[in-house]
């Protein structure tokens, strides 16, 4: 049998001779969206790594040393994270959103997995965070209601084929479907790509929310349809959300609420 880990509060650990490393979720942007578990990670960390957009968002401190690095290290990151708590580090790797989500709590599991057997008996935690598409989801209703899969368009880490494959199995489940990295500069392409891949299954009425910025000065989001989704812009602050056959719009004065009912078949 494993055993449950408890989690002790931060607070008990701050003033430690040992170090620890706890990845952290930042949320999708305001601050009112972290948490206060979050926060008392950053407060007590003498260390904060992480991509430099998402350091640049956290007030600099005394005391407290910030490494920001580029995107794409995540392995790098990580195993400088370890080495930082090796030497007895207060060490906070932070993302966005949730760091278990397309993040970098699984580039740590990662680099630990691969590394020093040492890092095996570090004092290593994930503290969550609010993830993207469920601000988005927020923001028009309850889209993510029934049951729905979450697919990263990025084919950074695994090949295109991969991704449309999945999309078009979700379509066949007739999952609620939320799109993360949904453009990039290599394949600027792939998300009309994968438009076409769902529209060849699933109906051109069906309900799609384009998120981006959510939670932040600029945030703007479309509520569209899988036909009309394609014509409007998307960039990597975006995740689109694709409704199954059962989500459905209240109309209103203003925009409509979208929600997808909790039980299967209740619309017909
Ligand atoms: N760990 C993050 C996701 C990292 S992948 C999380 O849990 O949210 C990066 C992708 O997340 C972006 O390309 C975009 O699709 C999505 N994203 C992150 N923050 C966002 C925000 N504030 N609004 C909309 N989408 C966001």
């Amino acid at each position: 049998m494993i055993e449950a880990v408890t989690s002790e509060k931060i607070e008990d650990r701050a003033g430690d001779e040992a170090g620890w490393l706890v990845v952290v979720g930042l949320g999708p942007g305001p601050d009112r969206w972290l948490t206060p578990a979050a926060s008392a990670v950053l407060d007590a960390a003498t260390d904060i790594i992480g991509y430099g957009p998402y350091t640049a968002r956290l007030p600099a401190r005394a005391g407290c040393e910030v490494h920001a690095s580029d995107n794409r290290v995540e392995i790098e990151r990580a195993r400088h994270a370890l080495e930082l708590a090796s030497a007895g580090r207060r060490v906070a790797v932070v993302s966005g959103g949730d760091p278990g989500v397309f993040a970098m709590a699984a580039a740590v599991f990662e680099a630990i997995e691969h590394g020093p057997v040492a890092w095996r008996g570090l004092d290593i935690r994930v503290e969550p965070g609010v993830t993207a598409m469920l601000a988005a989801a927020a923001r028009v209703g309850a889209p993510l209601g029934h049951d729905f899969a979450a697919i990263s368009l990025s084919d950074n880490l695994k090949p295109w084929e991969i991704i449309l494959r999945r999309l078009r199995l979700a379509a066949e489940a007739d999952l609620v479907i939320a799109l993360y990295n949904p453009v990039s500069r290599a394949r600027p392409d792939k998300l009309r790509e994968a438009f076409a891949a769902l529209g060849a299954i699933r109906a051109p009425e069906t309900p799609v929310i384009m998120a981006r910025a959510v939670g932040r000065p600029d945030e703007r989001i479309a509520l569209t349809t899988l036909g009309e989704a394609p014509g409007i812009e998307a960039d990597m602050a975006t995740v689109v959300i694709i409704g199954s056959s059962e989500t459905r719009l209240i109309a209103r004065s203003g925009t409509p609420f979208v929600y997808t009912p909790r039980s299967y078949g209740a619309a017909r």
